[in-house]
C-alpha cells in the first residue's frame, strides 16, 4: 500500500511536493560552472499550498539575488538567471518586488555594480519566508508545524534606527545561541539554515541563510506553548524604549507603538 502523505502547511493530503527554498534560489550549472542544485529539500504539499506559489518563488528570487553583500554565487545568479527572468517580463517582475525603485551604479574590483535601492514588498517577502519556515520545519521536525510563526528579516535596512537596533540586537543574540548548532543544507554558498533547541517558553528558532550574506529568522511557537511569545516585543510594547544588552554591546529600541507626548 502506498503512503499518503500530508501535505508540509496543512492537513490535507499531498498530491505533489514542493522545493525549500524554491528551487530557483540555486544557480544553473549552465550558468556558474557547478551543480548547485544536487540534494535540494523538497516537502509534500497539498494542491492549494503548491500552486499558491509558484508565482511567489519567482518574486523572491528577484527580492534576494543580486542585495548587496550577497557572494559572488549569488551575483553571478543574478547577473544570469534572474536577469533573463527580469527582461523576459520587461522589468514588471521588478517593479512588483520593489516599489520607489532606483538604481544606483557603484564601482567595485570587478567594474561597476548595479545596486537597487528600493522599497521591497514587506508583506509578501514575510510570507514567503514563513512558507520556507514551514517546509524546512517539516523536513526538519518530521511534523507540521501547528502555531504561530514569526519572521524577522536580517537583511533589510530602513529608515528607522529603532527598528534597526531591534534586528541587529536580534542578529547577535541568535549568533552566539546558535554557535555551537550545526549547519544543514548541501549547498552551503546558496542556502542553510539552524535550529535552535526550545528555549523556557518553548519558542525555538530557525536561522536561514541565503548567498553567505541574507539572514532570514523565523521563531515558532507552537500552539500548545503559553505566551509569552517574543519575550523582546512584549517588553518594548509596554515601556517607550528598552536597551537589551548582548555582550557587551547595547540596543537601543523605541516602542513604535506609543505616540511620542508632546509639549503643547
Ligand atoms: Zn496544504
Amino acid at each position: 500500500m502506498q503512503n499518503i502523505f500530508k501535505c508540509y502547511m496543512c492537513d490535507r493530503n499531498a498530491v505533489s511536493s514542493e522545493h525549500v527554498p524554491p528551487k530557483n534560489l540555486f544557480p544553473e550549472q549552465k550558468d556558474v560552472g557547478k551543480d548547485y542544485r544536487q540534494y535540494l529539500i523538497t516537502v509534500p504539499s497539498c494542491e492549494i499550498h503548491n500552486n499558491h506559489k509558484s508565482k511567489d518563488d519567482e518574486f523572491l528570487m528577484v527580492s534576494l539575488a543580486g542585495i548587496f553583500g550577497n557572494n559572488s554565487i549569488g551575483y553571478l545568479h543574478k547577473f544570469t538567471k534572474v536577469n533573463r527572468a527580469i527582461r523576459r517580463t520587461s522589468n514588471r517582475l521588478l517593479d512588483k518586488a520593489f516599489t520607489k525603485r532606483k538604481h544606483y551604479h557603484l564601482k567595485s574590483d570587478n567594474g561597476f555594480l548595479e545596486v537597487i535601492w528600493g522599497t521591497p514588498d514587506h508583506t509578501r517577502l514575510i510570507s514567503c519566508f514563513e512558507h520556507i519556515a514551514y517546509g524546512l520545519h517539516y523536513h526538519h521536525l518530521k511534523k507540521c508545524f501547528k502555531g504561530k510563526i514569526k519572521v524577522l528579516l536580517g537583511y533589510l535596512h530602513s529608515e528607522d534606527k529603532s527598528n534597526n537596533n531591534f534586528v541587529q540586537f536580534i542578529k547577535h543574540q541568535a549568533k552566539i545561541d546558535l554557535k555551537d548548532i550545526p549547519k544543514y543544507g548541501a549547498n552551503e554558498d546558496v542556502f542553510y539554515y539552524q535550529f535552535s533547541n526550545p528555549d523556557n517558553y518553548g519558542t525555538y528558532l530557525v536561522h536561514m541563510r541565503f548567498y553567505g550574506g541574507i539572514d532570514v529568522y523565523g521563531s515558532f511557537l507552537p500552539e500548545d506553548k503559553q505566551e509569552p511569545y517574543d519575550l523582546g516585543i512584549a517588553i518594548a510594547n509596554a515601556c517607550d524604549e528598552v536597551i537589551f544588552k548582548v555582550e557587551d554591546k547595547e540596543y537601543r529600541v523605541k516602542n513604535a507603538n506609543k505616540p511620542l507626548e508632546r509639549n503643547i
